[in-house]
């Protein structure tokens, strides 16, 4: 393990680098979450980030830094979807070469995706981890850089620009509530918050199925987990090895909660009708965690990260008929 060399100017580094590539998301305010809790609530909406998942920030960040040989080698990776889907869109805007590893557990509409980007799909075993050695094979056959989804500076820094527009448009939050799957998204978002201000209540949510980063943190290091299917499929798999996220999550977040499939989906129904708003299973476990009243400790002024939209529209539509029929 080593400790991870971050500082607030690799946070506004990112937003300098990442800004002709990754949008600003909005912030909208939640009067149907606020009147559930009693608190006020605004999502900040990373599921209308370009290739619809907030992963673009920490892909653009970390190609972009690459120097110019490994660049033009081309890179790697093994990804639950959303993180194959943002490198595949930005190797391709800058011409390089892009190998993406995928299980054959990753939803198809994630997969068609990635080849329509122009990268190189190549689907191998039927887990996150299975799919993972197969990268590593190849890259080191390749020549090619591997791009971890997670476990990299650059690549959180990247997810930690997402705090900075916390701070821009919503400075008196006191509570943020955040997907976690491998811990770049938490963890980048954390450090930068308790950089700013270390009473800032940081929660990270994931799905009682396969939950890698919270059963480490229980045994106190990286264990592994055994993979299940999940509506939450961006969250799914493991995170061994693992060199910086797990000391990083350990040092900066405050709680974690893990929610059930079936509020899961009601929350992607609840997003659905309440702010028409498509979420993935993975971007609606903070939705969930609220609706199920599973925080311990809830502020006055909450910030919600939706992290993915990339669900596939006809499941979406029957979990919407079967959450919303007979209310
Ligand atoms: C990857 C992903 C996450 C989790 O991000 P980590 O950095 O792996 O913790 C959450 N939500 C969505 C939609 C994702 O694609």
């Amino acid at each position: 393990m080593t400790d991870i060399d971050l500082t607030m100017r690799d946070i506004y580094s990112a937003r300098a680098r990442i800004a002709p590539i990754a949008r600003k998301t909005p912030l909208v305010s939640s009067p149907a979450l606020a009147e559930l809790t009693g608190s006020e609530i605004t999502l900040k909406l990373e599921s209308l980030q370009e290739t619809g998942s907030f992963k673009l920030r920490g892909a653009a960040n970390k190609l972009l830094s690459l120097d110019p040989g490994a660049q033009q080698r081309g890179v790697i990776t093994v990804s639950s979807g959303n993180h194959g889907r943002a490198l595949a869109y930005v190797a391709h805007s800058l011409g390089l070469r892009a190998v993406v590893c995928l299980s054959d557990t990753v939803p198809a509409n994630k997969r068609d995706a990635i080849q329509k980007l122009g990268a190189e799909v190549v689907v191998r075993g039927s887990t996150y981890d299975e799919a993972m050695e197969e990268a590593y094979r190849l890259g080191e056959k390749d020549g090619l850089e591997m791009i971890h989804p997670f476990d990299d500076p650059l690549i959180i820094a990247g997810q930690g620009t997402i705090g900075l527009e916390l701070l821009d448009e919503f400075p008196d939050l006191d509570t943020v509530v955040v997907p976690l799957s491998g811990g770049g998204l938490l963890g980048g978002i954390a450090f930068t918050l308790k950089s700013a201000d270390p009473k800032i209540h940081v929660v990270g949510v994931t799905m009682e199925r396969g939950p890698a980063m919270v059963e480490s943190l229980r045994a106190g290091r990286v264990v592994d987990i055994v993979e299940e299917p999940t509506l939450a499929d961006a969250l799914a798999g493991g995170i061994k090895p693992n060199q910086y996220t797990f000391e990083l999550i350990r040092k900066t977040v405050d709680e974690t909660v893990l929610v059930s499939e079936q509020e899961i989906a009601a929350a992607m129904a609840f997003a659905l009708e309440r702010h028409h708003l498509v979420v993935e299973g993975g971007g609606a476990v903070g939705i969930a965690a609220l609706r199920a009243g599973k925080l311990q400790h809830l502020g006055e002024r909450v910030a919600v990260v939706i992290s993915g939209a990339n669900v596939d529209i006809p499941l979406l539509l029957r979990i919407a008929k079967d959450n919303l029929d007979g209310r």
